[in-house]
């Protein structure tokens, strides 16, 4: 299977290796595979007996062809192994009689992105010797707090790779500090800036942008890479665990081989919907695919009308993760309904004027498959507590808009089907407003909340949670937006 830009009329093609490497395509767009993979029923019903790595080495192995079975085994086995995943990789719960919560937040890091972190930075690893690249690769993040803890664990002692990370000195949790200071592994290194998250992310990009820079590092040995959820080594593990949670539904006897489902996912970047989208182009049997969004609503709008529009006010909510006004994946969800020529006149629009209106039949291929809602802070509060008292289910913030948006979907559409929502983050991970959604404000800090979570509750803190503030911290160094690359190269030359 080859791959090819999003833009690209001449359909240019790359080898998957390439396109994990570079992340994204010369002329600005996201790599797809120039094919979709199909799934027999017999093939999903041959699943059942899998264990998670080799479920997730056999469909990685349909898209990533120039990776041999045995080499994606190796990696999803040492990803997906006990120690780092040690209730499973993605247990399905079920909450009532017709909705299951798909939890994709047992990692290290306690929420979903390690799913794919844990297994790209081993693909790319490859992808480099593949390749034939001599150089090492240093990924540099910028991080309002969830992503750059995810990174570090995912690329930590992986060979040929470093990674350095910048998060806002007073913009973080005291738990997401104290989570990237106590960092172990030999090719890491973690850094505090005095700025907010824009500052640091214009850094970076600064950075990632110089023509100087990386002539200066291409001499020392290392060149630029990035761990941007656009980067399809992202995205292809995140189709697996859709097709595990069917697995297991047909395992559990709650449906029959071929019966629809749905799935609801909260979402910001698009990217973990867009996986369910490709499970469902592969044959899986999905029916509507539910995009839940915060009171930045961005998609909603555009599931609804067509319309894309940017110019918007944006929204500080307690599903940060979530709080975004450009879902950068959805490029490849055009792609995949109108192709490549209507997809750059899409993206060209939304650059030069900050909006784009798709076609009539472009929107009605995408109504078919997706439904858009959406749950401000007061509903999401609700949410929380109401599936508390009623199912005796604790949930984070992020999936708490997911159940609210699914239960709206409902009511409206009188679509009952068995429904699997993913579930983002462990309610740990957001502590303090799963706390006040349940028991009203908590003003004392956010480790406190942890105990108090617990305690309140009668659930356990998970154990990349616990006792944070006992560990050791080995990063200290504070710099200032300006300085990022002096902090890089004293990092690669230590
Ligand atoms: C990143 C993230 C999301 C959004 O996922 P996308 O793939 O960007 O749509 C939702 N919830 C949590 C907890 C996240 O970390």
């Amino acid at each position: 299977m080859k791959f090819q830009s999003t833009r690209d009329e001449k359909q240019i093609k790359y080898t998957s290796a390439q396109v994990i490497k570079q992340g994204l395509a010369e002329d600005g767009g996201l790599f797809v595979p120039d094919t979709i993979p199909t799934l027999s029923q017999d093939d999903i019903l041959s699943f059942c007996s899998l264990s998670y790595p080799e479920l997730a080495a056999t469909i990685l192995g349909k898209f990533l062809t120039d990776y041999t079975y045995d080499e994606l085994l190796k990696d999803c086995n040492t990803a997906y192994c006990e120690s780092s995943f040690p209730n499973g990789a993605c247990p399905l719960v079920k909450v009532n009689e017709n909705t299951y919560s798909l939890e994709l937040w047992h990692g290290p890091t306690c929420a979903f992105k390690d799913m794919a972190l844990q297994v790209m930075p081993r693909l790319l690893s490859r992808a480099l010797t593949k390749t034939g690249e001599t150089r090492t690769a240093l990924v540099l993040v910028a991080t309002s707090g969830d992503t750059g803890k995810a990174a570090l664990e995912g690329y930590k002692n992986v060979e040929q790779i470093k990674i350095s990370v910048f998060y806002p000195e007073n913009g973080v949790s005291s738990v997401q500090k104290l989570q990237m200071t106590t960092q172990d592994g030999n090719n890491v290194n973690v850094c505090g800036v005095k700025g907010n998250f824009d500052d640091i992310q214009t850094g970076v990009k600064k950075i990632f942008a110089d023509e100087n820079i990386a002539c200066e590092l291409d001499k020392k040995g290392y060149f630029l890479s990035s761990a941007n959820s656009i980067n399809f080594g992202r995205l292809a593990p995140q189709i697996v665990y859709y097709i595990k949670a069917y697995c297991d539904l047909l395992s559990l006897g709650d449906i029959q081989m071929g019966e629809e489902i749905n799935i609801c996912v909260p979402t910001g970047n698009f990217g973990n919907i867009l996986a369910a989208y490709i499970a469902k182009l592969m044959g899986l049997p999905i029916a509507k695919l539910i995009c839940a969004s915060n009171s930045n609503n961005i998609l909603t709008d555009f599931l609804r009308t067509g319309r894309y529009d940017r110019n918007r006010d944006f929204y500080l909510t307690m599903s940060p993760s979530m709080d975004i006004l450009i879902s950068s994946n959805l490029e490849r969800l055009l792609y995949l309904v109108s192709g490549a020529s209507e997809t750059a006149e899409y993206m060209r629009s939304l650059n030069s004027q900050g909006f784009y209106e798709v076609a009539e039949h472009t929107q009605n291929a995408i109504s078919e498959s997706f439904a858009g809602y959406f749950a401000d802070e007061g509903k999401t509060a609700q949410t929380i507590k109401d599936s508390c008292e009623k199912y005796g289910y604790l949930m984070d913030t992020h999936t708490a808009v997911a159940f609210s948006a699914l239960a709206d979907y409902r009511s409206e559409s009188c679509d009952c089907r068995k429904t699997v929502v993913a579930s983002t983050a462990s309610p740990y991970k957001f502590a303090k407003d799963v706390y006040g959604s349940l028991f009203g404000s908590f003003s004392k800090s956010d480790l406190t909340a942890l105990n108090e979570l617990s305690s309140h509750t009668c659930t356990e803190i998970p154990l990349p949670l616990s006792n944070l503030s006992q560990r050791k911290v080995n990063f200290t160094s504070v710099t200032t937006p300006d300085k990022i690359f002096d902090e890089v190269l004293k990092f690669i030359e230590k």
